[in-house]
């Protein structure tokens, strides 16, 4: 049987960046039950937004340690991954809403400004913003190109000797005190650690991982827009409408079109019963909304595409180790907001792995403290 030093399941851009850390320390194969860079989990398509803006520091100083490590990825590649438009909040007048993230960036150092109605719709004409709203403004914000990121890290692990399997579904999971083996449909694969980075479908391999996870089918549409000079990058900052949470990019991977979706109300799916149809109705309840916030973008679907969130009740994160089981690492439920984390997953993994718990703040990612 074949043996590594860890093994990753899974190449969305957790599983990517897990390989790409391991592989700077190991032998590392990594396992897809897929074709790489397919479009039916989570981590497809033209872009995510990167945010420091959270409400929690934690959040903040995380998204710190990815912002470094885009960077570094983007040094080392040669690859241009994350463009920087700002980005903006939007909150509702005398709600208070937007007081704990300003709260949690300005704790962590990120440079943050609360703007006026007033002061959006001057600054950014495409934001037709009410005098009942207020926003904040984060000049790091802007739009990670997500299968190009992928790509490039698992490029990355590769050029580091990592061994990679597309279309190599992890069938069986047996976790030992010294190592897990693993089947596959070409064979059985053991080795020392192990990363499960498995999205959508980590209820399979661990069933009793503790913490319930509820899979959503997710949509994105890009509208056509009138006029491509106010929703320009360098003019128009991604956003999120804290009012009915409907967020969106400038123009971007289409010249003609802009991407914006709904973080909310889609419908729970099984793995079955997933299907890559658009619900149109409420893609039309999207388009009229984003509409009434950018004047210049139509109601016009030009393009929609489906997309996996994996939801833990409480929408964070799990990353931690398997309980009773230091070498194993589970790195999952990111709840529809992992992505701009991608390029710092990796370490955190690693850390997890060698035990380093100073390294990273994960006491909001464990298993155990919400089983
Ligand atoms: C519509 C939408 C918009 C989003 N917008 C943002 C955003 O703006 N900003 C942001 O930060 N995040 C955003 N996210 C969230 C982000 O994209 C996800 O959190 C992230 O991509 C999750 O990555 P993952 O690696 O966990 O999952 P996935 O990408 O789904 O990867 C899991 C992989 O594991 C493989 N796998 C599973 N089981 C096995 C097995 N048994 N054997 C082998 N391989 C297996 C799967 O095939 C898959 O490739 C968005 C998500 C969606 C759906």
């Amino acid at each position: 049987m074949e043996r590594f030093d860890a093994i990753v399941i899974g190449t969305g851009v957790a599983g990517a960046s897990a390989a790409a850390s391991l592989a700077r320390r190991g032998r590392v194969l990594v396992l897809e039950q897929f074709d790489f860079l397919h479009e039916r989990g989570s981590s497809h398509g033209g872009s995510r937004i990167f945010r420091h803006a959270y409400d929690d520091e934690r959040y903040v100083r995380l998204a710190q340690a990815a912002d470094q490590r885009w960077r570094a990825l983007e040094a080392r590649s040669g690859e241009r991954l994350l463009l920087r438009t700002g980005g903006l909040d939007l909150g509702t007048l005398g709600e208070g809403d937007l007081d704990p993230i300003e709260a949690a960036l300005g704790a962590a150092s990120s440079p943050v400004e609360r703007l006026t109605a007033d002061e959006v719709r001057r600054r950014f004409p495409a934001y037709a913003l009410g005098d009942d709203r207020e926003a904040l403004f984060s000049p790091d914000a802007g739009v990670l190109a997500a299968t190009r990121a992928v790509a490039t890290l698992l490029r990355d692990a590769a050029c580091e000797g990592a061994v990679l399997r597309e279309r190599t579904p992890v069938t069986e999971l047996a976790v030992h005190d010294d190592g897990v083996e693993l089947a596959t449909p070409s064979g059985r694969v053991a080795a020392d650690r192990l990363v499960v980075a498995a999205g959508a479908w980590t209820d399979r391999l661990l069933s009793d991982l503790g913490v319930p996870l509820r899979v959503e089918q997710q949509q994105v549409l890009y509208l056509r827009v009138t006029d491509g000079r106010v929703h320009a990058p360098e003019r128009m900052p991604v956003f999120i409408d804290r009012r009915g949470m409907i967020y969106g990019f400038p123009l971007f991977e289409r010249p003609h079109a802009l991407k914006v979706s709904d973080h909310e109300g889609a419908p729970t799916v099984t793995l079955e019963e997933r299907t890559f149809d658009v619900d149109v109705e409420r893609a039309a309840d999207t388009a009229r909304r984003a509409s009434e916030l950018l004047p210049g973008v139509t109601t016009e679907v030009v393009e929609a595409q489906t997309c996996l969130y994996t939801k833990t009740p409480d929408e964070h994160f799990v990353l931690d180790r398997l309980p009773g089981h230091p070498h194993v690492v589970v790195m999952a439920g990111f709840s529809g907001h992992g992505f701009k984390f991608g390029a710092v997953l990796g370490d955190v993994a690693v850390a997890l792995l060698d035990g380093e718990d100073d390294a990273f703040d994960l006491s909001l990612f464990g298993i155990a403290v919400r089983g």
